[in-house]
């Protein structure tokens, strides 16, 4: 039988996973689930590929080991266990160690725990998803991807900060994130443009976080987001770029303590904090109140501003490409980005926008604009299969 292989992906709400099929060129989805909804009303739901779906409600609360438990109760149910080659897990922060995947053992934990401070948010769960798949699985190697690992090759003026010379040393940088995305979209857009994929591209990952990365060759060269996932767009609840200047204000003239300031900047401003109305941009959309609409421009504006300072870094545009819940589907954030950067030669096509079509640009556009699905589980498990060393046929 082929290997398969199970992908994790523990974030602050939820656990999502699926599983893979290590039987062609690329991983086969063969079934994907999460337990989202933690901490509130968790549900459980499962989706198997030209199957069912099914969704439950559960009763109580639960922590995230809980919830990563019934998972893998689930998949022993379902599935045999003995066909589970390997696990892959979306790992936030890879530090400096870490341009690649790698299989997890004790001293590797270590390590990434010593990256808690630098992702407070998200590592401490994606470590607790590492933890509860060797319990549930000792006997099978588990391999953690990294958010950061696309990021790792860029030059010195793209990843430091103007502090003194002995902060960039220790590490304070501009790690960058959504590195999985955009290794996922790279490799896409081989297949759908392989002439523009070697070019200078400017990737959008928007989602509920936001960032956009320029790519040459398919390789990572700049991104908008930095030390932490706060820096760049404005996103469902994270501020984005902001003066360094005003946090210093509310910490010495309104007293303002490190976790309220936290607070203030991961969860209640972007969308929803601009708004007051959501962090969704469906909601924003669907809302008549104009402030929604205010947040929409915001979020539009600073989007226009970074792809044209990636383009200064890459030497200028050649290709743009719309990714996540909002690339892929909202045409009123595409068509206000494309448009506002018609100067740049970007043209485009209506009709294509409002279908979501894979190409939105018109035959005319000297800059092609595509709308691509990224798959961040699929590239999870194709590290996975790799980094294990499974079946030849995936290789
Ligand atoms: P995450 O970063 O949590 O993975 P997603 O990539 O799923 O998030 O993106 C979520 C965002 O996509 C939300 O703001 C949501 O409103 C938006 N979105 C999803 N579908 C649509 C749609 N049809 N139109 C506009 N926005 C949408």
């Amino acid at each position: 039988m082929a290997d398969r292989v199970v992908t994790l992906n523990a974030g602050s709400s939820s656990v999502k996973f699926a599983l893979f099929a290590a039987d062609a060129e690329w991983p086969r989805l063969i079934v994907s689930g999460a337990v989202d909804g933690l901490g509130a009303r968790p549900r459980f739901r499962v989706a198997v590929v030209d199957g069912e779906a099914s969704e439950k409600q559960l009763a109580a609360k639960l922590t995230h080991r809980q919830a990563i438990a019934m998972i893998f109760e689930w998949i022993e149910d379902a599935y045999p266990v003995a066909a589970v080659s390997a696990i892959g897990h979306r790992v936030v922060h890879g530090g400096l160690r870490f341009a690649a995947p790698v299989i997890v053992d004790d001293e590797t934990l270590v390590e990434l725990r010593a990256f808690v401070p630098l992702a407070p948010l998200h590592q401490p769960h994606n470590l607790a998803g590492i933890e509860g798949a060797r319990e549930a699985f000792p006997q099978v190697p588990q391999v953690a991807c990294f958010d950061t690992a696309f990021h790792r090759g860029h030059a010195f003026v793209d990843d430091a900060y103007a502090l003194p010379y002995s902060y960039y040393e220790r590490g304070l940088r501009r790690f960058g994130f959504h590195g999985l995305s955009y290794e996922y979209i790279a490799r896409r857009l081989r297949e759908i443009d392989p002439i523009h994929a070697e070019a200078g591209v400017v990737v959008a990952h928007l989602g509920n976080g936001a960032s956009l990365c320029a790519m040459k060759g398919g390789r990572s060269v700049a991104t908008s987001m930095g030390f932490s996932a706060l820096e760049g767009l404005p996103m469902g609840t994270r501020c984005g770029q902001i003066d360094p200047g005003l946090l210093l204000y509310l910490l010495q003239s309104e007293a303002m303590t490190a976790e309220e300031l936290s607070r203030l900047l991961y969860e209640r401003s972007g969308l929803l904090g601009l708004s007051g109305v959501s962090h969704d941009m469906r909601a924003l959309e669907a809302s008549a109140d104009p402030r929604a609409a205010a947040a929409i421009a915001y979020f539009i504006h600073r989007i226009k501003m970074e792809i044209a300072a990636l383009a200064a870094v890459i030497g200028g545009l050649d290709a743009l490409v719309f990714t996540a819940g909002i690339g892929e589907r909202s045409s009123r954030v595409r068509a206000g980005v494309v448009e506002g950067l018609a100067w740049l030669g970007l043209a485009l096509d209506a009709t294509a926008n409002a279908r979501n079509d894979l190409i939105i640009s018109t035959a005319q556009s000297r800059i092609p604009v595509f709308v691509a699905a990224t798959d961040e589980e699929a590239m999870i498990a194709r590290h996975t299969i790799e980094t294990a060393g499974l079946s030849a046929m995936a290789r």
